[in-house]
């Protein structure tokens, strides 16, 4: 792929067909995995994600513990197979710093007073990544956070925009991520507005920033009614099930 290659053409169109405004398709599910306290699986785009989380539970190790609250301590993995070229397996830099700005952006919505001492413990695993994977990630881990049945104040919801062929855009994809000019990743919660989680890799100018912000954080609201919308089917399917088990009886 040249870099020469036309991002966005002269009617405004990206090469996947998206306008600046819209964002990859999205799939949220909530409780995929039986065995965890709880989980989420999304899609965004070509991205698929994994969210586990257990606890509260006992922090390891022991030194981290906090006496007046719980860590949430998450963990981000991106699998081998999960890019073109194979990702070599295990912990790098880029992980433990989406692990920790992920576990920061988390913790500002946990209610971990109520846990002294204790961990919650996130696993994200990436099984296709076309950037965004952070976002894709937080978004993911919050509805499994819900799904866990942990107090919150509200769920975190996450996306990015950036800038590629001097157009400021929503979600970029990889080719745009790549080749383009900026990146923007950022997280609210959206009940009050509050920005938890904001990087920016790339130049942009202070106008173009603002317009960035404000096409995220549309994204984000857009991201927050899909969480949900699975956590509410999640829950009418256990209740469908609990009933036809009281049924049986
Ligand atoms: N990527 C890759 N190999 C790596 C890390 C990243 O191919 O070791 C790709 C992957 O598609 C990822 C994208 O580059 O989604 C952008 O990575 P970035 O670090 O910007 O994080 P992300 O946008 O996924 O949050």
């Amino acid at each position: 792929m040249s870099k020469e290659m036309v991002l966005v053409d002269d009617k405004g169109k990206r090469i996947d067909g998206r306008t600046s405004e819209e964002s990859r398709e999205i799939k949220i599910e909530a409780g995929v995995l039986k065995n965890a306290d709880g989980s989420a699986y999304v899609e965004i785009g070509k991205n698929k994600v994994l969210a586990a989380v257990y606890g509260p539970r006992e922090c390891h190790p022991r030194h981290l513990q906090n006496p007046t609250k719980a860590i949430v301590q998450c963990k981000y993995n991106m699998q081998a197979y999960s890019v073109d070229d194979r990702k070599r397996p295990g912990t790098d830099r880029r992980s433990i710093e989406i692990s920790k700005i992920v576990s920061e952006a988390l913790e500002n919505v946990v209610l971990t007073g109520l846990y002294p001492r204790a961990s919650i413990d996130v696993y994200i695993e990436i099984l296709q990544a076309n950037a965004g994977t952070r976002c894709a990630g937080l978004t993911a881990a919050s509805v499994a956070l819900a799904d866990a049945g942990i107090p919150m104040k509200d769920i975190v919801a996450s996306m990015a925009a950036g800038k590629a062929d001097g157009h400021v855009l929503l979600d970029l994809n990889k080719e745009e991520d790549n080749f383009g000019e900026a990146d923007v990743p950022m997280a609210i919660v959206p009940s009050t507005g509050e920005i938890v989680l904001l990087q920016m890799d790339g130049n942009m100018t202070r106008e173009e920033f603002d317009r960035a912000i404000e096409l995220g954080v549309g994204g984000c609201k857009k991201i927050y009614e899909l969480q949900k919308d699975a956590l509410k089917r999640r829950y009418s399917a256990e209740e469908a099930e609990e009933e036809d088990d009281s049924d049986e009886q």
